[in-house]
């Protein structure tokens, strides 16, 4: 198995996570064509990402950004098109595999961790990524992993690995599911909850920000492996194509700057063994 050495505690720079800011535009304006068909290029590209995850997918005014939407737009000229043809669409993380199944999205960029029951439903390119789970806690808390939170109030995402992981890992912990990360994150930042769960990488892009500045932190105890991918519709014959993009966004050094630009400060540096060529890629 693949093992993330570049995985660092992300709790120690989680202060200082670059949140990108520029170099985005709107996509969510050209609304020119119905549903897209699986497997079919149509006219556009619609792409599933996050919308309140800070440092990974996030809708910003009339501006999408992240490593998520970067990596979305760079595959995406990879494959011929153009900014124009994009357009985001928010993919919370119950609705995924439901969004491509149905074709309201084409691919999904969504801090998507490739798993053997999502593949039953939808195909995966990549991984791209890597990260793990964790706790974000109160700066004060002495929760210091899974092993302490018997009897804690968590929250965490229906519909992600996360809140499965947590269930079979601590089942004495009070799990409270809801539809985003951000809405768990609020619980935590009032006190009416002990802890949020999900990936490193996600809970350091919310530690950053300044209405959490010295309030919440990463545990830094990563207790899984979250490889990320593209996610596809099964019939979309596309995968492949996703797949060389990826490698060859790689090979020309774009990979590294994204990661380096987004999540860099968290202490993510790029991990070449997510590169699906060496990955072996997950197109099934
Ligand atoms: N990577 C995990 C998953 O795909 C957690 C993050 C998320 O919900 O997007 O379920």
């Amino acid at each position: 198995m693949k093992r993330n050495p570049f995985r660092l505690m992300a709790v120690l720079a989680a202060g200082a996570l670059i949140l990108s800011a520029c170099g985005s535009d709107d996509g969510g304006d050209d609304d020119g064509g119905t549903t897209a068909e699986a497997g079919g290029g149509g006219d556009g590209l619609k792409i599933g990402i996050k919308f309140d995850q800070p440092g990974l997918g996030l809708k910003d005014g009339d501006n999408y950004v992240g490593m998520d939407v970067d990596v979305a737009r760079a595959v995406a000229e990879k494959m011929g098109y153009s900014e124009d043809d994009i357009e985001f669409v928010e993919s919370p993380s119950a609705q995924r595999e439901t969004m491509l199944q149905a074709g309201q999205v084409d691919m999904i960029f969504a801090t998507y961790s490739i798993t053997d029951s999502r593949k039953e439903s939808v195909q995966f390119a990549g991984p791209y990524f890597v990260a793990g789970q964790d706790l974000l806690v109160a700066q004060d808390s002495d929760i210091a992993g899974p092993d302490d939170l018997d009897g804690k109030i968590l929250c965490s995402v229906t519909g992600s690995t996360s809140a499965e992981n947590v269930k079979e890992e601590v089942p004495g912990v009070q799990l409270q599911e809801y539809g985003t990360y951000s809405e768990c994150v609020e619980q935590l930042a009032n006190g009416t909850i002990d802890a949020v769960t999900t990936d490193d990488v996600i809970l350091a892009g919310f530690a950053a920000q300044d209405a959490f500045a010295g309030k919440l932190k990463v545990v830094g105890a990563p207790f899984s492996e979250e490889l990320y991918g593209v996610g596809l519709n099964q019939e979309d014959d596309r995968c492949e194509e996703v797949n060389e993009a990826l490698t060859a966004l790689w090979e020309d050094g774009t990979m590294d700057q994204i990661i380096e630009d987004n999540v860099g400060a968290a202490g993510y540096t790029p991990n070449p063994e997510t590169n699906p060529a060496e990955a072996g890629g997950h197109c099934a």
